[in-house]
C-alpha cells in the first residue's frame, strides 16, 4: 500500500517497533493511521471510519501492543469481528506487528471450529484474543475466557457486526469487561446502532474521519443507461465485451444477486453469489474460487463483499446504482489497485438518476456515458475463467500442506508434466484443501490426485464447476 503520510517515528513507539514497521516496508502512515495512532495511543477512546485495505488493523493493533504486558499472562486486549475470515486477517496483521517484543500470544475464537482446541490455547495462556461476538460469549459463559485484565477492547467492523445483529451479544461481552478499558471502534459508515454502541459502552470518545479515497486516475468509470427489462443482460454484454478474468457485480439487494447469478449461469458464465446468510462454509468455497481465478463473477451485496481482500480484480459492475455516493466509491476502488488498471462499469435507470448526480457532486466530475451499441461481442467464444478448482477433502485436521498436494499432484506416476502457470492457488482451509488447476489440465490432475496419495491416505477429490 502507498502510505504518504508522516513516518512512524513521529509516535512513541518503542525502537523495536519502529524497527519491525521499517523490515514490513511500513515507512510512513496512511491516513487513518495518521489521523487515530496520536489519540489511540494516549489511550482515548476512538471512534474510526475506516474500510478494508485502509491501514486500520494497524491503526489499533499498534495502540493494543503499546500497552500490552508480555511477561503477564492474561488476556489484555479482545478485538471482536464480525466473520472469521476478518478474525483470522487481523490475526495475522496483528502477529507480523508484535514480531518486535517476544511470545506475544494472539488466540483466534471463531465459530464453525471446535471448541476443544480453542479453550486449550486459552489455558496455554493468551495475550490477545481476536474473534466472532458469538464463539466469545460461548467461552465466557463457559468460564474457559476471561477478561478481567483486559485493557483494550477493539469492535472491528461494527457496522457490519449490526447488520448481522450482534449488538445484544457485544453488549454482553463488554458487561464482563473493566470499565476503565480503553475501546476502538472501527466502523466503515455510521447506522444509528453506531451511536448507541457509543453511548452505551464507550467514554468520550474522539471521532475521526478521513475522506474516503477518490477514485484514482487508473480507475476507468463508464456509465452505461439500463431499463428494468434490459439490466441483466447488459451485464453479460459488458463481460463479452470487455472480457475481463475477475469481475465483482454488486447489487442493492440479495434477490438480484441470486436473479443475476442465475441469468449469467444460464447463458454460460461462471458466477457465483455472496451474500449475507451463506454459511461460512459456503462462503469459504465462493471465495475460494473467486481468489484462485476459476470463477469468472463474484456477485456481491455491499455488507457482504465488505473485509474481501482481492487484489487481481479488472473490473468492478454496480448492476444497481447505490444512493449512497461513498458506498460508490469503496465499490469501484476495489479494481484498480496496486497500480494496474481497473474499470468501473455502473449501470443506471432513468429512476436512478438522482443517485448519479450525487456521485457526481462527490467526485467532483461528471459521469461519462456509453451507448449500450458499443458493447459488442468479440467473437472468442463464452468468457471461461483461466482456472477450475479442485477440492480435496481433507484440511488442516488431517495436517495436509500446500506440499502434500504439489507432491502428489507432479509426482512421477500419471504422466502429466505441469507448467508453472497450469497450478493455481493451493489453499487448505480446516477441512478440505482447494486447488487451482488450468483448465485444460483440470480433468487429468483431478483423476490423478483421486488415484494417487496426500498424506499416505488416497485422496477423494472433485471438480468444482461453479457450485
Ligand atoms: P487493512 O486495512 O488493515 O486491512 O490493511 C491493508 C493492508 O495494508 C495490509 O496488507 C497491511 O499490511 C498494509 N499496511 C497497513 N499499514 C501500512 C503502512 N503504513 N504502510 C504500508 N502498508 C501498510
Amino acid at each position: 500500500m502507498a502510505a504518504v503520510g508522516p513516518a512512524f517515528s513521529t509516535l512513541s513507539l518503542p525502537p523495536a517497533t519502529l524497527a519491525n514497521l521499517q523490515q514490513l516496508g511500513y515507512d510512513t502512515m496512511t491516513p487513518i493511521q495518521a489521523a487515530s495512532l496520536p489519540i489511540a495511543l494516549q489511550g482515548k477512546d476512538l471512534i474510526a471510519q475506516a474500510q478494508t485495505g485502509s491501514g486500520k488493523t494497524a491503526a489499533f493493533a499498534l495502540a493494543l501492543l503499546a500497552k500490552l504486558n508480555p511477561r503477564w499472562f492474561a488476556v489484555q486486549s479482545l478485538v471482536l469481528c464480525p466473520t472469521r475470515e476478518l478474525a483470522d486477517q487481523v490475526t495475522v496483521e496483528i502477529r507480523r506487528l508484535a514480531r518486535a517484543e517476544e511470545n506475544i500470544k494472539v488466540v483466534t475464537l471463531c465459530g464453525g471450529i471446535a471448541l476443544r482446541g480453542q479453550r486449550a490455547s486459552l489455558e496455554h495462556g493468551a495475550h490477545i484474543v481476536v474473534g466472532t461476538p458469538g464463539r466469545i460469549m460461548d467461552h465466557l459463559e463457559r468460564g474457559y475466557l476471561n477478561l478481567e485484565s483486559l485493557n483494550t477492547l477493539v469492535l472491528d467492523e461494527a457496522d457490519r457486526m449490526l447488520d448481522m445483529g450482534f449488538f445484544d451479544d457485544i453488549a454482553t461481552v463488554v458487561k464482563q469487561v473493566p470499565k476503565d478499558r480503553q475501546t476502538l471502534l472501527f466502523s466503515a459508515t455510521y447506522p444509528e446502532g453506531i451511536e448507541k454502541l457509543a453511548r452505551q459502552f464507550m467514554r468520550e470518545p474522539v471521532q475521526i474521519k478521513v475522506a474516503a479515497q477518490q477514485a484514482q486516475g487508473q480507475i476507468e468509470q463508464r456509465f452505461y443507461e439500463v431499463t428494468r427489462a434490459n439490466r441483466l443482460e447488459t451485464v453479460a454484454l459488458l463481460l463479452n465485451h470487455f472480457r475481463p478474468v475477475s469481475t465483482l457485480a454488486f447489487c442493492n439487494t440479495k434477490q438480484q444477486c441470486k436473479d443475476l447469478v442465475t441469468y449469467l449461469q444460464e447463458q454460460g458464465f461462471s458466477a457465483l453469489a455472496l451474500y449475507g446468510e451463506l454459511e461460512q462454509r459456503e462462503r469459504d468455497q465462493v471465495l475460494a474460487q473467486f481468489a484462485n481465478r476459476s470463477c469468472s463473477v463474484l456477485v456481491a451485496t455491499d455488507v457482504a463483499s465488505r473485509g474481501l481482500d482481492i487484489t487481481q480484480l479488472e473490473a468492478v459492475i454496480n448492476v444497481d446504482i447505490t444512493p449512497d455516493a461513498e458506498v460508490h466509491v469503496h465499490r469501484i476502488g476495489r479494481t484498480g489497485r496496486a497500480g494496474e488498471s481497473g474499470l468501473a462499469l455502473s449501470l443506471a435507470s432513468m429512476n436512478e438518476m438522482g443517485f448519479v448526480g450525487k456521485i457526481e457532486q462527490y467526485q467532483s466530475r461528471p459521469s461519462v456515458w456509453h451507448k449500450l451499441d458499443e458493447l459488442t461481442p468479440t467473437g472468442k467464444g463464452p468468457l471461461l475463467p483461466p482456472m477450475v478448482t479442485l477440492q480435496i477433502l481433507g484440511g488442516r485436521k488431517e495436517k495436509i500442506r500446500p506440499g502434500d498436494v504439489l507432491g502428489a499432484l507432479t509426482g512421477a506416476e500419471g504422466g502429466v508434466a505441469y507448467s508453472r502457470e497450469q497450478i493455481g492457488k493451493i489453499q487448505v482451509t480446516e477441512f478440505c484443501t482447494f486447488v487451482a488447476v488450468g483448465r485444460d489440465v483440470a480433468q487429468a490432475a483431478c483423476a490423478k490426485l483421486n488415484a494417487g496419495k496426500i498424506k499416505g491416505k488416497s485422496a477423494k477429490v472433485r471438480l468444482m464447476q461453479g457450485d
